[in-house]
């Protein structure tokens, strides 16, 4: 029989690791709460042409990453989603989330991408974002971007740069597209394929290339940055004299384009130099023509998405300790023939908020095994006590707990007042 495995680029999280991404997905509950971001959840699957409106034509994303397929049933064109925003705006724009003012949202979930899988790069990914939407002041951008900042120091990131631009307005852009071109005609010899294909389609996206052989030819283009008017450069002001009131550093990176279309004024990245390659842990950016252009009344919005596997290799390498996933106790079971009482009890004990591991039979032994096997176990389980339902104790109407951890001596507490002991069994968290 031919073996069974995922598809390739895309993982199992399997325990231990995945006690990693719960914790992070619940610092992020909890960070959003407070900043006032409440959770929105889309379909995965989307119609293509969401994509190809939203993202542009020619992005990477849309030219040559899309996992699109036609439903066998009725033959619509649909698309694993690539990002998220896309699907959020609809879902805003389908429901009228706006009527009665801007909405601060978030989501987590997988995306899906045909890139070459390698280190930080995946076909199943993950992203958290948020998106402040219906808000147009360059304050919404300094929120969306502080919000980033703490979760990097509530997870105990570090060595995370903010880099920010600005693509200022389309009218803007049309005039520095102009001079772009001009100056990538006369360098095109310097250009590979796609930008040379792009050349009058996309230039901008040019600047975004990630080919080492063109930095030189790019470094030296003209500057979007230059071309911006006085009310663009002071919605950047702004949001930078914000950003330094708070103490959150920043700097300036003018070929900091975005893979997406829709992007206009403000664009950031947070970067780091200890995941390679794949450096961006976070982008994002102001997208105030997207809603209208997907039949939405227009509304501004900013928003930014995260890639959790980044965020999680980057805690790694920085040596982040495991979240403690340990149980409180361990139920060693000396006797099958007490598994009923063995269960109940810690039915109610689980219900007064202990971590209780029970022990049962491996698929290769005989019953449940020796009182000596079982504490082994209990011990390499990592739990505090090992709660021992032995024959004695059950008859006297009670369990043996026994410290695990400590030398203090075993004792037992009575089966028909667990809730008089279960607290002292539950290790702070
Ligand atoms: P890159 O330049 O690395 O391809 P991107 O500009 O395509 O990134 P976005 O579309 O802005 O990325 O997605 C936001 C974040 O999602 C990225 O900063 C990155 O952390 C993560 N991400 C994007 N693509 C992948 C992928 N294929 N595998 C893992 N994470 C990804
Ligand atoms: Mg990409």
């Amino acid at each position: 029989m031919q073996k069974l495995a995922a598809i390739k680029g895309m993982n199992d999280i399997l325990p231990p690791d995945s006690a990693r991404w719960e914790w992070l997905e619940e610092v992020v509950r909890s960070l959003m709460r407070r900043y006032g971001y409440r959770a929105i959840r889309t379909p995965i699957v989307e119609p293509t042409a969401l994509f190809v409106r939203g993202l542009g034509e020619v992005t990477d994303i849309v030219e040559k990453e899309m996992y699109s397929f036609e439903d066998r049933l009725n033959g619509e064109q649909l698309t694993l989603r690539p990002e998220a925003t896309a699907g959020v705006v609809r879902a805003v724009v389908e429901h009228t989330l706006l009527h009665d003012g801007g909405k601060r949202l978030y989501y987590m979930g997988p995306m899906f991408r045909h890139e070459r899988p390698q280190r930080g790069r995946y076909r199943q990914f993950h992203q958290i974002g948020a998106e402040a939407v219906g808000f147009p002041g360059a304050e919404m951008d300094a929120e969306i971007i502080l919000l980033a900042h703490a979760l990097w120091a509530e997870l105990g990131l570090a060595n995370v740069r903010l880099e920010l631009n600005s693509l200022g307005e389309p009218e803007e852009r049309k005039v520095h597209r102009a001079a772009l071109i001009a100056y990538l005609e006369q360098h095109q010899e310097a250009l590979d394929d796609d930008a040379r294909r792009r050349l009058h389609s996309n230039p901008l996206r040019i600047l975004d290339t990630k080919n080492p052989a063109m930095q030189a030819v790019v470094d030296a283009a003209p500057r979007l940055m230059d071309y911006l008017g006085e009310a663009s450069r002071q919605h950047l002001r702004t949001v930078q004299s914000i950003l330094d009131a708070a103490g959150v550093a920043w700097s300036i990176n003018p070929r900091l384009v975005r893979g997406m279309d829709y992007y206009n004024l403000t664009v950031f990245e947070f970067v780091t130099d200890e995941l390679g390659a794949q450096g961006t842990i976070c982008g994002g950016g102001r997208y105030d023509y997207l809603i209208g252009q997907m039949g939405g009344r227009p509304a501004p919005a900013v928003g930014w998405a995260l890639g959790v596997e980044r965020v999680l290799e980057l805690l790694r390498s920085q040596a982040r300790e495991l979240p403690d996933v340990r149980p409180d106790a361990y139920a060693v079971v000396p006797d099958a023939a007490a598994l009923p009482v063995v269960m109940a009890t810690l039915q109610r004990l689980r219900a007064l908020g202990v971590a209780v591991q029970m022990h049962s039979a491996a698929a290769n032994a005989q019953g449940l095994g020796s009182m000596k096997a079982q504490l082994k176990k209990a011990d390499a389980s990592g739990a505090r006590f090992a709660l021992i339902f032995g024959a004695d104790e059950l008859a006297a109407g009670a369990v043996a707990v026994k410290p695990l951890r400590e030398t203090s001596a075993q004792r037992p507490c009575p089966l028909t007042d667990v809730a008089a002991w279960a607290a002292s069994l539950q290790s702070p968290r």
